[in-house]
């Protein structure tokens, strides 16, 4: 049922409670069916839920394929509350005339962030050092007790070098650390401005001591990061992946980390989450892991709410949502003879 406070226009499905004030700014323009509790709706749920709605505000852990699309015979606008879209099939968004808007940007730097803290914890070991007080290990000073790496004079390895890529090179910079990167399209302006250096993915792997990973999870990204591509990079590298699970094959990792082939991994993605509590991954402790919280603070968090609702509001107002990633759905609308949207 309809939580909104008087009967509207159009009708919303939102699959989470959302933080900040853009749930309230919503219910005042529209009708809104909120999915309740902490946990996403199952499938049948959120069938039910976009049946005949008008826009749909979702988070990455809701599916939105070609047969939902089918099955929303009304739907106008799918506004995902992330930067990746991966959740959700654009191409059958387009086919249906129904635009997909995002929220980038507002989470780069929060998510730089955390991609530095998983680079400094696992290069000083801090994970493993934590654990070794609470374990009674602590014993004494000894000069090879818990040896890192220095991430001053380091190389640092960009994969993918957009919003959060050079927010992690800005951070690199302040550290003191050579910056090196490959990106799908070459930005000298980017490499002036950041003193990053272009390189291919295969010396980029070769010459990093740390190597990091930004890019979106694409069919040409997905496990970009295999055996072959651990095999290359330095027995002393660390790898850090803040961008989606998915671009790694896991097994491949698993192993590159239990034989140390490479130092540590710290990721904040895995192509299943939540990881399973007996996830073989987990028995490593060479292994960082944190639960998908990049853009997790209070202030990134309410912006990306506020920019979610903004975005499905222009689209049901029939103005251009501001962060549309299928513009073409946009310029093909129906025009009325005014030329307003029809
Ligand atoms: P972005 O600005 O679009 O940057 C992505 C970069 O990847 C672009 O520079 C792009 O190159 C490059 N790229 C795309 N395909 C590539 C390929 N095949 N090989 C090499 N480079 C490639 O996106 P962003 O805002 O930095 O976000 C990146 C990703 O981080 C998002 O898609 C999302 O999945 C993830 N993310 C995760 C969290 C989290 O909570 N852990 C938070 C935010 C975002 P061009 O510039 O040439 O297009």
């Amino acid at each position: 049922m309809p939580t909104g406070r008087r009967s509207r226009l159009h009708k919303v499905f939102v699959t989470r409670d959302l933080p900040g004030d853009g749930l309230r700014r919503l219910r005042d323009e529209a009708g809104v069916d909120l999915w309740p509790g902490g946990m996403p709706p199952p499938r049948a749920a959120l069938l039910e839920g976009v049946r005949d709605a008008d826009g749909l505000l979702c988070l990455l852990t809701d599916t939105v394929d070609a047969a939902l699309l089918d099955h929303a015979q009304r739907l106008r606008v799918v506004s995902t509350m992330a930067a990746g879209y991966d959740n959700i099939d654009v191409g059958a968004a387009t086919a249906h005339n129904v635009l997909v808007t995002n929220t980038p940007g507002v989470l780069t730097e929060t998510t730089a962030d955390l991609t530095f803290a998983l680079l400094l914890a696992a290069a000083r070991r801090l994970p493993e050092s934590e654990r070794a007080i609470r374990d009674g290990r602590w014993t004494t000073w000894s000069p090879a007790f818990l040896l890192g790496r220095d991430i001053h004079g380091a190389t640092l390895g960009i994969v993918g070098l957009g919003e959060i890529g050079q927010a992690v090179a800005r951070r690199a910079r302040g550290f003191g650390m050579r910056i090196l990167y490959t990106s799908r399209t070459p930005k000298p302006e980017v490499e002036r401005k950041l003193g990053c250096s272009p390189v291919t993915f295969d010396e980029l792997l070769a010459q990093s001591d740390f190597v990091t990973v930004h890019v979106p999870l694409t069919p040409q990204t997905r496990h970009m990061f295999d055996a072959k591509a651990f095999d290359r990079m330095k027995q002393t590298a660390i790898f850090v992946n803040t961008s989606r699970g998915a671009v790694v094959v896991e097994a491949d990792l698993q192993r590159a980390l239990a034989s140390e082939s490479i130092a540590a991994a710290a990721i904040d993605v895995a192509e299943t989450e939540p990881v399973a509590k007996d996830d073989p991954l987990l028995r490593l402790s060479n292994l960082l892991v944190t639960p998908h919280i990049g853009s997790a603070s209070v202030a990134t968090r309410a912006r990306m709410a506020d920019m979610a609702v903004d975005n499905l509001l222009a689209a049901l107002d029939g103005r251009q949502p501001p962060n549309c990633v299928n513009p073409q759905v946009w310029a093909a609308r129906p025009m009325s003879s005014d030329g307003s949207t029809a």
